[in-house]
């Protein structure tokens, strides 16, 4: 059976195998404008497309497009242009990125199983970009421009580690983040109480990893999942039980496919 690199090793990996590591990597550096930088994560998330395996299988893009696409319908003002990418890597792990990049791993899809618990996750990336969260990472750390990627970036973007780079969000930037996302998953007729769930399960495989019979989840590296943020989950704002019984009564909630047992299970 083939195996693959989790991402955040493989990125890595092609890191010091391109010699781009904070240490080797000699182009100028500066802070990117936010123009730079959205070029700069096309090009990171460009890299990873052409050295990782991709998920290629229709069916499972198009449940995911439809997932992303009906969360960015409900972003307010024009949405612009998003790309989502799944790649074939068994640990759960998800970015969205400045220019409209979202990435997922099949590991995520594995453990989230229906698409209300998926839209949790990706409504999480999605008000992390929204905020400026991956922008105010970047303005923090000088970086080189131009390909190939340097590891340094990647981590700076969370999508791969670097020397000293890839901190966790802080405890204030996730819950807003996750009071952003279940707003986000009631306007677009997601069911905003799979959020809670969603973080419990990735908390779950995280300990079947540590017994032995899991995969590591990526994702909780850089989004922590502590008792506090999973009970601050648990309380949804009314405005967002509002805005997804809206939809539901007018049967306008989203029908991805995926393997939704049931209109409340999740
Ligand atoms: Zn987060």
């Amino acid at each position: 059976m083939r195996t693959y690199l989790p991402l955040l090793a493989a990125a890595l990996l092609l890191g010091a195998c391109a010699g781009q590591g904070e240490s080797t990597d000699l182009r100028p550096r500066s802070v990117l404008t936010p123009q730079q930088l959205e070029t700069t994560a096309r090009e990171a998330t460009d890299q990873l497309r052409d050295t990782q395996p991709l998920l290629r299988e229709r069916e499972t893009n198009s449940y995911v497009r439809c997932v992303a696409d009906a969360l960015i319908r409900a972003l307010p003002g024009d949405p612009g242009n998003w790309r989502v990418t799944v790649f074939i890597d068994n640990s759960p792990n998800a970015f969205a990125l400045p220019g409209g990049d979202i990435g997922l791993t099949a590991g995520l899809l594995r453990v989230l199983d229906n698409q209300d618990r998926l839209a949790a996750v990706i409504a999480h990336m999605i008000a992390h970009q929204q905020a400026g969260d991956i922008s105010a990472r970047a303005a923090e750390h000088p970086l080189p421009l131009g390909t190939p990627v340097s590891r340094e970036t990647l981590g700076v973007l969370g999508v791969g580690p670097s020397l000293g780079t890839l901190q966790p969000f802080d405890a204030a930037q996730e819950a807003t983040a996750d009071q952003t996302a279940l707003q986000l998953m009631g306007r677009a007729g997601f069911n905003p109480a799979a959020a809670e769930h969603a973080w419990k399960a990735l908390q779950a495989e995280r300990a079947l990893a540590a017994a032995g019979n899991g995969t590591t989840p990526e994702i909780l590296t850089m989004h922590p999942a502590d008792h506090g943020r999973l009970s601050a989950l648990a309380s949804v704002p009314p405005q967002a039980i509002q805005d997804f019984d809206n939809r539901r009564l007018r049967n306008q909630r989203p029908e991805c496919g995926g393997r939704e047992p049931g209109e409340y299970t999740f």
